[in-house]
């Protein structure tokens, strides 16, 4: 039983959406009470400023109960519904940006996530529409046969929060489609219902104005990479280096301090990113869950392979102590 937020090793929480405020609610997504009460059963005093908890690394005093607040992916909605909560307990934050979205480019997987909520009463009338346009498709034989009745009843025993819909969406997305089909998939669909992806990127992430106002009030901002790739460690240093430095160079021009802090874009990194993070004097970098890194083979072994946890898991503790 969990009475409170009790951690054997220093991490950030991690947070990604939220709803409210013109956001719409989605799966896993945190309303303002939400975040509230996750906040409280941390524990307001032990929260670390993005300031004090580099100070404590960089001199090696980080306590095992320390904590940070961290937010992934330059979302709007994590200003909009999160920040003004933060700003009651006079609270800082990191938080790590990907540039091209505020160069007028877009994150594919974020409109869609829009798209579904915004265009769908329920996740399942999606995943029927979804389901149908793949089998009708190029793709449509090798999706029928990609999942098997038996093949579903083992999935939901080891997913047991997933519905079988989830399980044939996810498993067709990540197994049946290269990233490229499934784009064309969702961009077909997305068509088919008159949508404009204009329409949809509307709100979904923060301005310039945004970032230096977080910046300006003692907010950390930090390296996510340009462009968000699903898979950093698989490119090569010289991609990496452009990934990191024009992110950086972004990041630096709007909010006239250097970034100082890094958190893995899909937690995907090798000894490269460890190189280019280093030459940009990035005093700290974190992964996206609570297991030893891949480099050290260890939990917070570097400083560029700090833990973090899912705020998901945190909700999950706090529904067992109720
Ligand atoms: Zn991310």
């Amino acid at each position: 039983m969990y009475t409170s937020y009790t951690n054997k090793i220093a991490h950030g929480i991690m947070f990604h959406h939220f709803h409210g405020r013109k956001h719409y609610k989605g799966q896993g997504s945190l309303s303002r009470e939400g975040f509230e009460s996750i906040l409280n059963f941390i524990g307001i005093d032990r929260i670390l400023s993005p300031a004090e908890w580099l100070r404590r690394l960089d001199s090696n005093r980080l306590q095992p109960s320390d904590i940070c607040i961290t937010f992934d992916d330059s979302l709007m909605c994590q200003f909009d519904v999160a920040l003004p909560i933060l700003e009651r307990y006079k609270l800082k934050a990191f938080w790590f940006i990907y540039s091209n979205v505020f160069e007028g480019q877009i994150n594919k997987l974020e409109v869609y996530r829009a798209f579904r909520l915004k265009n769908f009463k329920h996740v399942d009338e999606f995943y029927d529409v979804f389901l149908e346009k793949v089998f009708v498709s190029e793709f449509g034989e090798k999706a029928k046969k990609a999942i098997s009745p038996s093949d579903l009843r083992r999935y939901q025993k080891t997913f047991p929060f997933y519905s079988p819909n989830d399980i044939k969406f996810r498993f067709i997305r990540d197994r049946v489609l290269q990233p490229s089909d499934y784009e064309y998939i969702m961009d077909g669909i997305i068509k088919d219902r008159g949508v404009k992806i204009g329409a949809l990127t509307r709100n979904l992430w923060m301005s310039n104005e945004n970032l230096k106002y977080l910046s300006d009030k003692g907010h950390g901002i930090g390296l996510h990479s340009y462009s968000h790739p699903t898979r950093l460690a698989g490119l090569a240093y010289k991609d990496q280096r452009m990934e990191y430095g024009k992110n950086y160079e972004h990041i630096e021009s709007i909010t006239s301090r250097p970034p100082l802090v890094a958190a893995h874009p899909v937690n995907s990194y090798d000894l490269n990113t460890f190189r280019i993070l280093e030459k940009l004097n990035i005093r700290c970098g974190f992964r996206s869950n609570m297991f030893p890194g891949e480099i050290t083979g260890k939990i917070n072994g570097h400083k560029y392979e700090m833990a973090r946890e899912d705020s998901a898991n945190i909700i999950r503790m706090m529904e067992k102590s109720k």
